[in-house]
This record gives structure tokens, sequence and C-alpha cells, in this order.
């Protein structure tokens, strides 16, 4: 189960950031994933809930914002969201590049000190 080790990390990028801030308690994590993690939510939530007990992040909630896979054309620009990673292009037969669907990242956190 790979959303436990990204939540780990994650928390981990928070509390360091919450320490340099003087936060002591954080309320919110907004986290960006694209579907090309391939991180399930409730696993994400889930992992969650279990690490962050006893630290900085105990009482926080877990905002999550998935992101859809796009992928444009290099030879005709066309744009397509496919379910998963595709090389070639239904319409010239090109080969695709993705735009988005491969992040990861803390958006925000919300805390006070
Ligand atoms: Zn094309």
């Amino acid at each position: 189960m790979h959303e436990f080790s990204l939540v780990e990390s994650m928390i981990g990028l928070v509390r360091e950031s919450a320490a340099e801030n003087g936060i002591t308690r954080v309320s919110v994590v907004k986290l960006v994933v694209g579907r090309l993690v391939m991180a399930q939510p409730e696993l994400l939530r889930f992992s969650f809930d279990v690490l962050k007990e006893k630290t900085v992040l105990e009482g926080a909630s877990l905002e999550i914002e998935e992101r859809p896979v796009m992928m444009r054309c290099r030879g005709c620009g066309n744009s397509l969201y496919p379910e998963y990673v595709e090389f070639i292009c239904p319409s010239c037969g090109e080969t695709l590049e993705v735009i988005t669907g491969k992040e990861l990242y803390i958006e925000h956190y919300e805390g006070d000190s």
C-alpha cells in the first residue's frame, strides 16, 4: 500500500514546516493528487488518520483534490482525458505527452501557533 508511505512523507513535510513557522496545531491539510499517482483517496485518508496521531496534525482534517489524466498530442494538439496513459494519438498517430495527472503535492495547510 504505497498510500501509507506517501502520507508518511507528506506528514513529515508538514511537521517540518509547522515547526519552522511556530505552528503548534494543524487544522487542515490540502493534498493534490493526480490519477496517475494511483493513490486511492480512502487509503490516503486512512493512512492520514493513523499517522497523524500524537503529532501536531492530530486534530487536522485532510482535503484531497484529484486531478484527471490529461494528455496532448505533439502532432495535432488533440487533448485527451484517458483513464490511463496512452501513447499514440487516435487521430493522427503521433506521440502523446502527459499534461496533468502526475501531480502529488501539498497545496496548503492551515494551523494555529
Ligand atoms: Zn494527434
